[in-house]
């Protein structure tokens, strides 16, 4: 149960009494947490009549590599939602709340760098140029090349000088804005990232910059951020990081964000915000939601808390001193449920029933991507597993830790779901749980399943691997995977090295090469598993008899002290093979264990002994979470039903056979 008591929610509109007073936390940091390669000041005025930004961004670039790099390639992310030939619309298609609304107010958008200057003074807007890597749609417009005057020299930073403009979305997927709330996701032009070779799939130094798919997300590259965000006078800000002032400009405020070491930028604005304070320890949480949605602070604040103790023991610290949580009003939920650095966005309405665990399964998981998307800064668009399906893992890990296991998931009208089975149901009941494998990107989902496959099938692995290997293990694992590659951008076969070098350590007995027999399978393959208790016998031990020793004396005896020979029949359904543990249960109530290496279709398991076998079950402590059907994992013969079920499916089927054979005679 989550405890209220001690919580201090203190809830206030007056903006100034949160202006930050932990100065000290960034402008005292003298260690940085991450690289800084990326490096952005960014002037932006809010027009929100001609629902318009106009900006002046001063980037700064650091060179990494060994070699000048001669370009620069940037995201115009609102470019997406140019026109309806962009490959965001022609993946998605354009949906039809969307055109009422483009229709209304031409709520089309775009990005447009006007001018653009290298810290010499030389103009480079002239040398500019739209790509689409990957699908060479010539209307796409979302990624930009700007070729330099003078390539920036190995370890040299270069200062860029930008002044740009967009034209801001009408409720488009993420951002845009609806009414009096606007919320501003991948709203600048926004550097790719410089991989360099051996780093994750760069076979050589190259700019690794996707177009806006419809499915999918970012890669970019850590840094600080200093934002002055200028909007009407009584709109309230929330913003990436934290606080640093604010001042009035005629009708207008400026307010200053700082942050560090992240990999994005996000701000909301509305007159309506309403502020719900509280902190976790040194870090400061500002919850913003509307009036009418107040009391979902006592669910979001407490449920926040509990995850970021669960995620600080199991990883490590939250090293950032805010986390900002934007509950949006219902006509701004387009942006519901993403993450962003040190800012999140749940998803609420009016009234959930609190049998219904929504709000906190999303706070949840968009707070874990501060660890796996932001800190672990993978590529969402071409790995989306490494953040969806570790996070999708961890939120279950998580509520379970917190609420009720069997019902984390929902506790309505006498349905309880746990939230590991609610995540092992979307991937089982999906349409075609075998249509893609996760080792594909995010944009080749094109027919479907990427959110059963990268999300729940993921995390159903992930499970199951901790199910093989014990918890232990595998929070080792993760914690060492965390550490090895916070701030950076690992690939998968960096996960990879790191499981098989924990296994091959800590159970060479079992997995004496790691696990590459396991990622083949379940990370490259896309075949299911499935393993069944067929059946059960109990023979009573017959006695030796005939003549052995002595041609003359006939003898009847027995070799062994055993009463019976039982055998349990078990079946491989699946292509899966995972190594399977079988509890066989006695007609005394005594049980024990037996390992099968679940190689071959079907295995006999003989146990001799004085008592029956009367129950099995296949992997009792569901430690194989991608088990597709669990009905089967168990056999008993008590069970009437299941008998008398069998029965008549035999003489269903006999009957069946004398009507085939009958009809040969006609
Ligand atoms: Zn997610």
């Amino acid at each position: 149960m989550i405890n209220l008591m001690g919580s201090k929610i203190r809830i206030q509109f007056i903006i100034t009494a949160f202006v930050s007073i932990s100065f000290v936390n960034l402008m005292g940091q003298d260690k940085a947490l991450s690289p800084r390669i990326a490096n952005y000041v960014i002037d932006v005025v809010l027009d929100t009549s001609a629902k318009r930004l106009t900006a002046v961004t001063e980037l700064k670039w650091k060179n990494t590599s060994s070699k000048p790099v001669s370009d620069l390639y940037f995201h115009l992310y609102y470019n997406a939602f140019k026109n309806s030939e962009s490959t965001f619309f022609k993946e998605r298609g354009v949906p039809r709340f969307l055109t009422q609304g483009i229709h209304k107010e031409c709520g089309w958008a775009w990005s447009n760098i006007n001018k653009m200057t290298d810290q010499f003074g030389n103009e480079l807007e002239g040398s500019m140029n739209y790509l689409s890597p990957d699908d060479s749609n010539p209307d796409d417009q979302t990624v930009l090349r700007v070729i330099l005057n003078q390539p920036v020299l190995p370890g040299e930073t270069q200062k860029f000088t930008l002044d740009w403009e967009a034209k801001i979305p009408r409720t488009m997927p993420r951002t845009g804005y609806n009414k009096e709330f606007y919320f501003f996701a991948q709203w600048f032009p926004k550097l790719g990232v410089y991989e360099l070779a051996g780093q994750r799939f760069a076979k050589e130094d190259q700019w690794n910059c996707h177009q806006y798919h419809s499915s999918g997300e970012y890669f970019s590259d850590f840094g600080n951020y200093e934002v002055n965000i200028t909007v009407p006078q009584d709109f309230i800000v929330a913003a990436s990081g934290d606080l640093f002032g604010q001042s009035k400009v005629g009708e207008s405020r400026t307010w200053t964000f700082k942050v560090e070491d992240v990999i994005d930028f996000t701000w909301a604005t509305s007159p309506h915000f309403l502020i719900q304070e509280d902190n976790y320890k040194d870090t400061k949480i500002k919850m913003y939601s509307y009036a009418y949605k107040e009391d979902m602070g006592s669910r979001y604040i407490p449920t926040l808390k509990n995850c970021m103790s669960f995620l600080e023991e199991k990883l490590g610290p939250y090293p950032y001193p805010t986390i900002s949580v934007i509950d949006p009003p219902i006509h701004g939920m387009y942006v519901g449920g993403m993450e962003y650095p040190t800012l999140i966005t749940t998803l609420s309405f009016c009234f959930f029933p609190k049998g219904l665990k929504i709000p906190e399964t999303l706070i949840v998981h968009e707070f874990i991507h501060q660890y796996f998307m932001q800190m672990v800064a993978t590529n969402e668009a071409e790995e989306p597993w490494m953040d969806e399906g570790i996070t999708t893992y961890y939120e279950s890990r998580i509520l379970d830790s917190f609420l009720n296991p069997e019902s984390s998931a929902a506790e309505l009208w006498g349905v309880n779901v746990g939230s590991k089975e609610y995540n092992r149901a979307e991937y089982m009941s999906s349409a075609h749980p075998k249509i893609a494998s996760n080792a594909i990107k995010s944009w080749e989902y094109n027919h479907g399943g990427y959110g059963e496959i990268a999300y729940n099938k993921a995390a159903i692995w992930l499970q199951t691997m901790e199910g093989l290997l014990g918890i232990e293990l595998m929070d080792d694992i993760m914690k060492t995977y965390f550490q090895t590659w916070k701030f950076k951008h690992p690939g998968r076969q960096d996960f990879i090295n790191i499981v098989n070098e924990k296994v091959i350590e800590q159970r060479p007995e079992s997995f004496p090469d790691g696990m590459d027999w396991f990622f083949e399978q379940v990370l490259y393959g896309t075949e299911e598993c499935d393993y069944a208790v067929a059946s059960i016998s109990n023979e009573k031990r017959p006695s030796v008899r005939g003549y052995f020793e002595d041609y003359r004396n006939c003898e009847w005896h027995s070799s062994s002290d055993d009463k019976y020979i039982s055998k349990v029949l078990l079946y491989r359904l699946g292509e899966v093979k995972v190594p399977q543990e079988i509890m066989v249960m006695f007609e005394d109530g005594s049980s024990e264990m037996h390992q099968w290496n679940g190689l071959e279709r079907a295995y006999e398991l003989i146990v001799p002994g004085y008592k029956k076998i009367t129950s099995v079950q296949l992997d009792p402590h569901r430690k194989i979470y991608l088990d597709n059907n669990f009905v089967n994992n168990s056999y008993s013969l008590k069970t009437e039903d299941k008998g008398v079920k069998r029965l008549s499916a035999i003489i269903l089927t006999g009957l069946q056979h004398i009507a085939e054979s009958l009809t040969m005679f006609l």
